[in-house]
C-alpha cells in the first residue's frame, strides 16, 4: 500500500513489466537449498541444461490481487502447487514441496509490495512460479541439478475495452499435443507445439487458435493457453481430453456454475456442437473468461457466432469468480490465502 510505484495501472499491458526482485533456489545431490533473493533478470545458465537442449522445463501462473478491503490474496494457489507436482511427475523433473513453493510466492510477493495494483484498475501482480532442469546433460537425461524461480510481474486489465467478446480459429492442420503426451502438462514444450497454429490465428486477426483432439479431429481439445467452456439449456459444458491443461479456472467455474444452480458436464465436446451452444468461452487465470464472438474453422472457412456481447451467464461466471478473488464475495470454498500485513 505505502511506496506503491507510480504506473499507469489501466494502461499497463499484459506483459513483463520489471519488478525488483525474484525467488531462486536449486536442487542439488538429492536436496533443496535455501531460498535466494535475486535483483538479476537474468540466471547464469550451464550450456548444457537439460531444459535449454530437452525442453526439461515447466512453469505456473497465478496471481496476487488486491481487494476492496486492502488485503492481498493468492487464489488457489495449493492447486497450482499440486500441478507442478504432476508436471514434474510428467516430464521428470524434481518435485517442489508445497511449503517451498508458498515460501517462495509469498517471500516474492512481499518483496515487490509496492507493484501491487490498486483494487479498482483491474490490474493484478501475476506470479510465474519455473522449474528447469539446470544441469547438464548430453545423452537424453533428466538433469541431476534443477532451478526453481519465482518472478512477479504487475500486468494490466485483459480487457482493456471492459469485457468483449473475441474471435477464435479452428486449427485441423497442426496438433499442440497427443492424446498420451504432455498436454495436461504446464509445460513450455507444449507452448513451443502450439506457436506456429497461435501466431497464423492472430495474423488471420483472431485472439486464439482452438485445437481440436489430435487423434480424430472430432471433439474440441483447447482454446490456446486456455480451457473452453460452451454454455446451453441451463448446463455448462467443457471438454473431457487427456491432452488439455486442467485448468484451475475451469475447476472454479465448475464449481460457481453449480453454486449459482447450473447443470455441469464435462464430457467430450463434438466440434458440430459448437452450433448448438448460447455462449462459448475460454478460460484461465490471464483473463478468467474470455467470451466468444465467433469461431472459425481455418480449413473449411465455416463460422459459429455467439454475438458480439458476452452472454449473461459467462458474465455472471465472470463476475462471481473476480469478486472472490477481489474479496467482494464471500469464499465459501475457502480459495483465497490472504497475505497478511502487506
Ligand atoms: C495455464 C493454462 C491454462 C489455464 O489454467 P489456469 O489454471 O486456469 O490458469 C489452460 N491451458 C493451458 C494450455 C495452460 O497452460
Amino acid at each position: 500500500m505505502k511506496n506503491r510505484v507510480n504506473i499507469d495501472w489501466g494502461k499497463l499491458p499484459f506483459g513483463y513489466f520489471k519488478t525488483d526482485y525474484n525467488i531462486r533456489t536449486y536442487y542439488r545431490d538429492g536436496k533443496w537449498g535455501e531460498l535466494e533473493i535475486s535483483s538479476s533478470e537474468y540466471i547464469p545458465m550451464h550450456i548444457a541444461a537439460t531444459a535449454l537442449h530437452y525442453g526439461q522445463e515447466a512453469f505456473e501462473g497465478l496471481k496476487a490481487y488486491r481487494g476492496k478491503d486492502g488485503k492481498v490474496r493468492l487464489f488457489r494457489w495449493q492447486e497450482n502447487a499440486k500441478r507442478m507436482h504432476h508436471s514434474a511427475y510428467g516430464i521428470m523433473l524434481a518435485e517442489v514441496p508445497d511449503e517451498l513453493f508458498f515460501k517462495a510466492i509469498e517471500k516474492v510477493v512481499r518483496l515487490n509490495a509496492k507493484y501491487i495494483p490498486p483494487y479498482g484498475t483491474g490490474a493484478t501482480l501475476y506470479v510465474r512460479p519455473l522449474l528447469v532442469g539446470s544441469g547438464p546433460q548430453v545423452g537424453v537425461k533428466p538433469a541431476t541439478e534443477y532451478l526453481f524461480l519465482v518472478l512477479v510481474t504487475p500486468v494490466g486489465p485483459y480487457f482493456k475495452e471492459g469485457f468483449k467478446p473475441v474471435a477464435i480459429e479452428v486449427v485441423r492442420d497442426m496438433d499442440r499435443a497427443a492424446p498420451l503426451g504432455t498436454g495436461k502438462y504446464k509445460v513450455g514444450g507444449n507452448y513451443a507445439a502450439g506457436m506456429r497454429a497461435s501466431e497464423r490465428a492472430h495474423q488471420g486477426g483472431f485472439a486464439s487458435v482452438l485445437f481440436l483432439d489430435a487423434l480424430e479431429k472430432r471433439y474440441i481439445d483447447e482454446a490456446g493457453p486456455a480451457n473452453f467452456f460452451g454454455i446451453k439449456n441451463n448446463t455448462y459444458i467443457t471438454p473431457q481430453s487427456d491432452s488439455i491443461l486442467p485448468s484451475i479456472t475451469n475447476m472454479s467455474l465448475e464449481q460457481i456454475a453449480k453454486d449459482i444452480g447450473l447443470t455441469v458436464e464435462r464430457r467430450k465436446v463434438p466440434f458440430e456442437e459448437l452450433d448448438s451452444f448460447e455462449e462459448a468461452g475460454a478460460c484461465g487465470t490471464a483473463a478468467i473468461i474470455s467470451p466468444i464472438k465467433k469461431i472459425t474453422d481455418h480449413s473449411t472457412g465455416k463460422t459459429v457466432e455467439y454475438g458480439i456481447e458476452a452472454g449473461p451467464i459467462s458474465s455472471k461466471l465472470y463476475n462471481h469468480l473476480r469478486g472472490i478473488q477481489e474479496g467482494t464475495i464471500v469464499d465459501i470454498h475457502d480459495w483465497t490465502t490472504v497475505i497478511e500485513r502487506i
